[in-house]
């Protein structure tokens, strides 16, 4: 098939999609890259959008992974502002809005994934909004003002993050939240309780085990009303509440979906010429046994473009790199390796009253993941371990005085 391949396409522009292009340049690929990308904007990092960008740290540029001239340099063709809409895999062909069609030897689907929105009464008003894109932030930055009232609908690392910046520039901050804890899907109940007061403690109002029933107002949002009755004022409503992987194009060319487009451990589909990478795509991942994962992290965009352009290239599968993750909220550092799902015991190191500590996660005597806040020589030495396979005793782990260093040593 490599001999065959001249001409690369990927549709999707973001992390996953310029990683690929890069990757294919990076390994030896001389053919053709064509990246498709709806969003106006070259390849940029997400992460930031919850974080410095919408705090005003961080502008436009500071966000991009490939700034036009660089894709220009490693000619990469790109294509901005440009809709893929249909694949015919019978011709290896993509066909974009508007009527234009582009052939393909190889095809990466890098699509990502779409925020879910509030399906409510008044959804649609004024003052409603979804965080994933730099249009998203820039339509509600301008009333991030002192005093003006922010409901945040979600209680995942998003909507915190966005409660943590409105806080630090004065709004005024209520989180609903439909479970009965805050990061419930992704993390123990010990670093949610622990979030939880953190951000009580920075003047956020919780309301847990809540439902939003309908939004209020005019034009413009006034009001929250939840399912029990009661009403929140709000000049400004934002949903964290997850996202859906991005499979239309996937559908419609009749590619095993489920939960994401179905990929083998090369990133490939049922059809050898397509792959699937990032947001979009579920994999089975090394480290748990083979366990398919639909992730949603710059990890895993960076691992499956590694995967794709390998196979793309004919080249040995690379070594995978345990799942990491971060969070930045207040003067919390929340950095995660490996999958906590699964886990029977939690060891604790630090404390977590120093605001400096982390969770290590077993599964019977194997260490699967740790959750580490503002310690980031016990991220790293967790992350190592479970690539390496090795678990500590709890005991060892949970002994501050022995370093992380020495604990890594001995593995
Ligand atoms: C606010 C926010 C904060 C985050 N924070 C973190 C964090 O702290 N740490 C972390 O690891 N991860 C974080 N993430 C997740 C991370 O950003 C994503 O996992 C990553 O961007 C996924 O990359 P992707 O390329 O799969 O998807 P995306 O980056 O979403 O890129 C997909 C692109 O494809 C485009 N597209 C879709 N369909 C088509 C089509 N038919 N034709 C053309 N283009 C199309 C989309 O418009 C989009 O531009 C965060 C995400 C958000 C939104």
């Amino acid at each position: 098939l490599t001999q065959e391949i001249h001409r690369v396409v990927i549709i999707g522009a973001g992390q996953a999609g310029g990683e690929a292009a890069q990757r294919l340049r990076a390994g030896g690929f001389a053919g053709e890259v064509v990246l498709i990308g709806e969003e106006p904007h070259a390849p940029y990092q997400r992460p930031p959008l919850s974080k410095k960008y919408l705090a005003g740290e961080m502008g436009v540029d500071d966000l991009l992974l490939r700034p036009p001239e660089l894709l220009a340099q490693e000619k990469i063709e790109f294509l901005p502002q440009r809709r893929a809409v249909w694949i015919d895999r019978a011709s290896k062909r993509v066909r974009l809005e508007g009527g234009h069609e582009t052939a393909y030897d190889a095809l990466i689907l890098a699509a990502g994934a779409r925020p879910r929105r509030l399906r409510l009464p008044g959804a649609d008003l004024a003052g409603v909004h979804v965080v994933r894109t730099i249009a998203d932030i820039d339509s509600f930055k301008p009333a991030f003002t002192p005093g003006a009232k922010l409901v945040v609908v979600g209680a995942g690392y998003i909507g915190l993050e966005v409660a943590a910046v409105a806080r630090k520039m004065g709004l005024e901050v209520t989180v609903i939240e439909a479970a009965v804890r805050p990061l419930a899907r992704v993390t123990s109940p010990e670093m949610a309780g622990f979030f939880l007061d953190d951000h009580a403690a920075h003047g956020v109002r919780f309301l847990l085990n809540a439902q939003p029933a309908i939004l209020k107002g005019d034009a413009r949002v006034r009001a929250v009303g939840l399912a029990d009755g009661a009403e929140i004022e709000a000049d400004l409503v934002i949903a964290g509440i997850g996202v859906d992987p991005e499979v239309s194009l996937a559908q419609g060319c009749n590619l095993p979906v489920d939960n994401g487009v179905i990929v083998d451990a090369d990133a490939r589909t049922s059809d050898p010429a397509i792959f699937a990478i990032g947001d979009c795509a579920r994999r089975p991942t090394s480290f748990y046994g083979d366990r398919m994962v639909r992730l949603e992290s710059v990890h895993n965009a960076i691992e499956g473009a590694k995967l794709a352009a390998a196979a793309i290239l004919g080249q040995p599968r690379p070594r995978e790199e345990a799942p990491w993750f971060w969070s930045d909220q207040y003067d919390l550092k929340l950095q995660i390796a490996g999958l906590f799902n699964g886990y029977d015991r939690i060891v604790q190191r630090g404390r977590m009253e120093e605001r400096a500590f982390a969770l290590f996660y077993y599964q019977g005597p194997r260490l699967i993941a740790v959750d580490a806040i503002n310690r980031p020589a016990e991220y790293l030495g967790a992350k190592r371990l479970i690539e390496k396979g090795a678990s500590p005793a709890p005991e060892t782990l949970a002994d501050i005085t022995t370093p992380m260093k020495a604990i890594l040593a001995q593995a």
